[in-house]
């Protein structure tokens, strides 16, 4: 006869947990590294937006602005998109020759979206 519970033993519970215990490791820094990278995209989407609305000022006023901060009212609800991690867009002095003016937007924590105007 035989004198055997169904259900598992403490030894497999603990080799269970372990097992979830290194996938949850190993998965974890990944995942917030594809979340920095979509902040980064969005932030990167966010400083294109603002060099061509400083195109756009220009055609209008025809100078650049001064400060970035001066794209607000041309922008569609009246205010400029923060960076998803919380950098401050600012202008840069392009190296670039051929740039209208040298000056391109830039994250304070993700740097320029991109070497040229527009990008
Ligand atoms: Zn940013």
């Amino acid at each position: 006869m035989k004198n055997k519970k169904a259900g598992f033993t403490l030894i497999e519970l603990m080799i269970v947990i372990a097992i979830i215990g290194i996938l949850a490791a190993i998965a974890l820094p990944h995942f917030s590294r594809i979340r920095e990278r979509a902040r980064e995209s969005k932030c990167f989407e966010y400083s294109s937006l603002l060099s061509r609305t400083a195109e756009l000022y220009n055609i209008e006023n025809k100078q650049y602005p001064e400060t970035v901060e001066q794209l607000a009212p041309s922008l569609s609800n009246q205010r400029l998109p923060l960076c998803p991690s919380q950098g401050r867009y600012e202008w840069v002095k392009g190296t670039e020759e051929g740039l209208p003016n040298g000056k391109k937007v830039l994250c304070t924590v993700h740097g320029c979206a991109n070497d040229t105007w527009g990008g």
